[in-house]
Order: C-alpha cells, then sequence, then structure tokens
C-alpha cells in the first residue's frame, strides 16, 4: 500500500476515543445499544454479542430476539423486549445479524431505522444493497473474508489475496463503514480516506464467537456516539488486546475474550 493509504491507531488515539461518562450522565445520554441477534439453534451467538456490548460504554443493553432467557442467566442486567426492533423502545445504535439465523425481518426493521446499524454475518446476508446504500443513519458492516467474498460475489482467496482493494469495494458498494476481519482488521469509510489498519490481535482470536463479541463491542461504541469508523476501530483495537490478555499462550474462548475487554480499556486509559 502507498504512503498515507494506511493508519493504525496508537494507544493514546484510542484512549482519546473512549466514551466515558460525564458527571451528570445517565444511562439514556451514554446510549442504549439493541442488539437483535441469536436464534433457537444459535442462542450463545446473542449471549456473545451481549457480552461485549456491556463492556463496550454504552449506558444500556437491549435484546430483542428469541434468545432471551439465554441472556437474561447470563446477563440480568439486559433489556429484554418481546417486541420486534421497530417497536422495542428507545435505541442509539443497533447490532444485527450474530446467529439470527434467516430472520430477515429483524434486519429490514432495524436497516429502517435512522439510528447507526451494525450489520454482521447472517445480517451480512440478508441485508439488501439498495436499503443500506439509502440510509441517511450511518452502516457499520463486519464480514470476514468468506462474508466479504459472497457480498462482492467472488472467491473467499481473492479477498484474502487483496484485502485493501476488497474492504475499499465494499465500503463504495455499499455506502457503508466496512470492517474486515481477519489476521489484520481493515476498516474503510465509503467516501475514501485512508483505511485504518488493526494488528492489536493474536491468532488464538480465531475461535468461535469470536467476532460475536467484537460486534456487541462495536455496537455499544456506536450508542456511545462514535462515528462508525471510530467505533469499528476501537472496537478491533481493544477485542486484540482483550484477546492478547485472554489467551496469553494458552486458548481461550470468546467468552473469556469479552471478560478482559475492561482490561484493555484500562491499559489503553
Ligand atoms: P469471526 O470470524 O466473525 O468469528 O471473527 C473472528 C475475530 O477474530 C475477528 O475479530 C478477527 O479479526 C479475529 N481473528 C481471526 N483470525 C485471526 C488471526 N489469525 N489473528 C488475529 N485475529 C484474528
Ligand atoms: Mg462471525
Amino acid at each position: 500500500p502507498g504512503e498515507g493509504e494506511l493508519e493504525a491507531l496508537q494507544h493514546a488515539d484510542v484512549a482519546r476515543l473512549l466514551p466515558v461518562p460525564g458527571a451528570e450522565s445517565d444511562k439514556y445520554r451514554r446510549g442504549v445499544v439493541g442488539i437483535a441477534a441469536g436464534s433457537a439453534r444459535y442462542p450463545g451467538a446473542a449471549v456473545l454479542a451481549v457480552s461485549g456490548a456491556l463492556r463496550g460504554g454504552a449506558g444500556a443493553v437491549r435484546y430483542v430476539g428469541p434468545a432471551a432467557d439465554a441472556v437474561i442467566a447470563r446477563f440480568p442486567e439486559t433489556l429484554v423486549s418481546d417486541r420486534g426492533p421497530a417497536k422495542a423502545g428507545r435505541v442509539q445504535a443497533w447490532v444485527v445479524g450474530p446467529g439470527a439465523g434467516d430472520d430477515a425481518a429483524s434486519v429490514v426493521e432495524v436497516l429502517g431505522t435512522e439510528v447507526p446499524v451494525l450489520l454482521d454475518a447472517d445480517g451480512l446476508r440478508l441485508a439488501e444493497r439498495d436499503v443500506v446504500r439509502g440510509r441517511t443513519a450511518p452502516t457499520l458492516m463486519t464480514p470476514h473474508a468468506g462474508e466479504a467474498a459472497a457480498l462482492l460475489g467472488v472467491r473467499r482467496e481473492e479477498v484474502e489475496a487483496a484485502r485493501l482493494a476488497a474492504v475499499r469495494e465494499l465500503a463504495a458498494v455499499y455506502r457503508a463503514t466496512v470492517l474486515l476481519k481477519g489476521s489484520t482488521t481493515l476498516v474503510a469509510d465509503a467516501g475514501g480516506g485512508a483505511v485504518r489498519v488493526n494488528a492489536t490481535g493474536t491468532s488464538w482470536l480465531a475461535t468461535a464467537g469470536s467476532g460475536d463479541v467484537l460486534s456487541g463491542l462495536a455496537g455499544s461504541l456506536l450508542a456511545a456516539g462514535l462515528s462508525a469508523l471510530d467505533a469499528g476501530s476501537v472496537a478491533a483495537y481493544l477485542h486484540g488486546l482483550a484477546g492478547r490478555f485472554a489467551a496469553d499462550g494458552a486458548p481461550a474462548g470468546a467468552h473469556d475474550i469479552a471478560a478482559r475487554i475492561p482490561e484493555a480499556w484500562r491499559d489503553v486509559r
């Protein structure tokens, strides 16, 4: 890549971007993040997305979907709603897709809101390109190479061989901010400009559910008011550090990564 095409966030940049509540803050001012995720088949994806969101700086996490019992059993502070996303109540950013199966209705409802939306996993597959393009609020898409390849209609190997071009093309085609996961994470805005690169991670992060934690974390930062570019790159930074703390020379599960996010946060501040 040519000079100026890539930029890496430093510790000090991340510290400056972390949302810290002011003395007058209440939970609504800190932001409410909505999670529309999970299914009867994949309830754990909902639990993991909520686990990331609770550590991301929003004042409250609202969950809608079929895994409410599993979410509440693990995280009793979650607000759950049995109505769809459109009627769930106040939400300042939505995360839709992890483990969601074929719940296209939730994706449509979430994309119809005027708050920032993070699309991951099944949400990427179910979202209509023209609907994403037509949104006025920010959209952050978080594919891994396989998901990016499906969106572009190419083979996974082609994305892996030209990751910078792929993330830029997706951002342009969807008019969205795109975070491409992998051994490094690339985050590109639709309008062009430098692409953020994150390398705080470790290959121990390649574990089931790891991306679900990242999506909740980034969604929470969106709800707290960060731009899609900042939310995605700060989330990748913290997730990578948390992964290092969790898997210090030994394997860890995705829930262990989520549990170390506070330590990553303190390390940065
Ligand atoms: P997902 O594939 O959705 O579960 O997301 C996997 C997460 O792990 C993403 O945050 C990736 O960036 C990260 N990850 C996967 N493989 C590696 C690797 N080899 N090195 C560093 N991070 C990785
Ligand atoms: Mg995933």
